[in-house]
Formats: C-alpha cells, structure tokens, sequence
C-alpha cells in the first residue's frame, strides 16, 4: 500500500487479532475469500435499484451477483422461492430492521420486543433507537427465577396491548426460543412475527439451532455472526403474507420490504459486500460448516458448565447456543462487567461487559460479561480448549 499509515494500522490491527483470543459473542473471523471479495472492483458500481430494474447501466455482473447471492440465500436456509424472498441489499443488522418497520409498521403503532436487560437489541424498540423514538415498543422480558422466556407472560402482555408486529431473537439471550409458541401468541391478536436471528443465523445453517422459518413472517439477520460472513444483512419474507396499500391494493411483505431499503432507506447497494455475503453463503452450505457449527454450540456449553462449576453464575444456568451471558458481580460478592472486562483484556481475552436480567447497576458498568465461542471454533478450538479457558478466566477474575 501507498498509506503507509493506513497500512500500518491494518498490520497492527492483524497483530492484535492473532495476539489475542476473542470471545464477543457476534465476532468471527472470515476466509481469505471474503475478505478478497469485499476488497474486489464491485466496490466501484453504483447499483440503484433491483436486478433487472436498475437507475444506471453497467450491471451485467451485478445483477447476475445479486440474483445468485439471493439463491444461495434462500438455499442455505433451505427455503422456496415460491413461499419466500429475500433482500441481499441491508447494509447491516439495523438498517435492515429499520427497513422492515417501515415497510409494515406505520409510525406510532406497536411492536413488542424484549427489552435491553434482558437481552433484547438496541433496534427491538429501545428508546434510544430510531426503532423506539418511530414506534412505540411494548417490552417484554425473561423470567426473574428461569432467566428464560415465560410465555405464559408474553401472551398475557400480547391480549392487553395487541401489538402490530412481535419480535422475536435477541442480542443476549443463550437459550433455543419456541418460535412455534411465537406463532401462536402473534396469531391471537393477528400479529406479524418477526424473527432477528442475527445472532444464532450461521447455528441455523449448521444445523445446531432450530430454524424459525416454519413459524416467522420474516426473518432478519446480519451475516457476520455466528454465520461468518461479512458487515451486512439479509431480510426474508414470506411472499404469500399481505397488507392493503392506501389504494386498496393487495401489497406483498416482500415488495414493501424491497421498496423500504431502497428507495425508503437507502441508495445504492455495497455491490462488494453482497460479493463477499454470497461467499460466506456457500461455505456456510457445506458439511463443514454443519460440524463447525455444533462445535460451536459444545464448546458453549463446556465452557459455560466449567465456569459454573468454578463458582460463576450463569444467566439462565446455561446455553443452548454460543453465547453465554455470566454474572460476574454476583450481588456484589464478585467484580463488575467493566472491572471483569478489563481485567481479561490485559491477559489477551476480548469480551464485552453486558447488562444480566434485573440488572442494578449502570450500561456503562453493568453486572455481568458475555461471552461466545464462535470465533475461537472457526480458529479449531474443541472441548478441551475450553476447560482451559475458563480456568484462565476463572484466574483472571479472581486475581
Ligand atoms: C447484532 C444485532 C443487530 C444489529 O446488527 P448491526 O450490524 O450491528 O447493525 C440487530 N439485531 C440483533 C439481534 C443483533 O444481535
């Protein structure tokens, strides 16, 4: 590179990642094929528009790129392109819930999503969101005793306030959702259900979480999870659900989808970073992938047993997944989120402070950590990897 500057920072920063053990529960790390795609000349097109409907000319490789991205897509999640569609053009998780409320959702009306505390994410209808200043979120949350789901709760907080769209998959929540049981309780007061599985998408894929598509109106994801992929998003949609325009048309959920990211939210496409999402698509449709993502879900629970059998508590005892939510403060017993965090990042370990279930003390130094094992998996780590690890967290935090 000319920038020597800029070049520096990108060694250094490749340094650091070698250097150190990331378990962020939404960090991965990409093939060589990726990254290769996200720096390719597709970064040069300006694309406006869908395949075959564009505002520029030029797209003869784009249009075939996204139409294929879009195949893979619905492929990998084993989806027909009869009863589904999806849009390959979010340019991340939050825009692409964004889209979504626009397109279904009119202003002021409610959506119901889990609150931060409990695990939801900042665009379920938080009020510090665009998605809660827009739309006026019902919050639901875990059980104080289970620190799971208590649908019996959802259904009862669903027959007071009938919400207009229900949202189901979280930011921090270790634990399989029922999405059948979503389905009934969005069916008692006629509400769309929307599933994020930004989290758990690349678990889907492999086989080692159940799928949500039986059950969901639409599913949004970002790609660079646990599905190892790069920076973006996927919005599906059921083609067969409707609402009526102001006109009095019929409107499909996918039209309206596709017209709230562009033009409603958006310009043109990252035609690059499509390339690199329609990569990562297929390496996720492989063997491999399905036995990389049950490790993924071994190495959690090994770690999260270890660490409890170490004297930590555990948000909901456990995980079915590869996060891992730990009460570090423990009532005061035990040391902050911030404290813990810090204290593993100078012995080389990256996580992030996270807010638990009836959290007491602040966001900015909350009560617990959170962990995920998807990251250090893609790096080849196994069972025994992991009782290691919580041994040298175990040391770390009670130094
Ligand atoms: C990560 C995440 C998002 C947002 O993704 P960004 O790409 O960071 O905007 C949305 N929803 C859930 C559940 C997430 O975990």
């Amino acid at each position: 590179m000319k920038d020597k500057q800029i070049e520096r920072l990108i060694k250094q920063e490749e340094l650091r990642q070698k250097k150190t053990i990331s378990l962020i529960a939404s960090e991965n790390y990409v093939s060589d094929d990726v990254l290769k795609a996200m720096g390719s000349k597709f970064t040069n097109k300006y694309s406006e528009g869908y395949p075959g409907k564009r505002y520029y000319k030029g797209q003869e490789n784009t249009d075939k790129l996204e139409d294929l991205c879009k195949d893979r897509a619905l492929k990998l999640f084993k989806l027909s392109n009869e009863k589904w569609a999806v849009n390959v053009q979010a340019l991340s998780g939050s825009p692409a819930n964004l889209s979504v409320y626009l397109a279904l959702v009119k202003p002021g009306e409610k959506v119901m999503g889990m609150s931060l505390n409990n695990g939801g994410h900042l665009t379920h209808g938080h009020k510090v969101s665009a998605t809660g200043k827009i739309w006026n979120q019902i919050p639901y949350g875990v059980n104080k005793d289970t620190e799971m789901i208590d649908y019996e709760e959802v259904k009862r907080i669903v027959i007071v306030e009938k919400p207009k769209m229900i949202i189901t998959g979280y930011t921090a929540y270790p634990r399989i959702v029922d999405f059948k049981k979503f389905r009934e309780i969005a069916d008692s007061c006629g509400a769309i259900l929307m599933v994020d599985m930004s989290h758990f998408a690349g678990l889907v894929a492999g086989e080692a979480y159940p799928s949500p598509f039986e059950y969901a109106d639409v599913v949004t994801t970002t790609t660079h999870k646990t599905l190892r992929g790069p920076r973006s998003a996927l919005i599906f949609s059921r083609k067969d659900k409707t609402q009526t325009s102001e006109k009095g048309n019929q409107i499909s959920f996918s039209e309206l989808i596709d017209k709230a990211v562009f033009p409603g939210l958006q310009g043109g496409p990252h035609m690059n970073q499509i390339a690199a999402v329609a990569v990562a698509l297929k390496e996720a449709d492989s063997p491999a992938f399905k036995k990389y993502a049950k490790q993924v879900v071994k190495n959690a629970k090994v770690l999260a047993e270890e660490l409890k059998n170490l004297g930590w508590k555990i948000i909901s005892s456990g995980t079915d997944s590869h996060l891992i939510l730990v009460d570090t403060w423990m009532n005061g017993k035990g040391i902050s989120g911030e404290e813990a965090s810090n204290r593993l990042e100078k012995e080389g370990i990256v996580v992030n402070k996270n807010t638990i279930p009836k959290e007491t003390r602040s966001p900015m130094d909350p009560s617990g950590i959170r962990l995920g094992t998807a990251g250090e998996t893609t790096r080849g780590a196994k069972e025994k990897d992991m009782i290691k690890l919580a041994k040298r967290i175990n040391d770390i935090l009670r130094k």
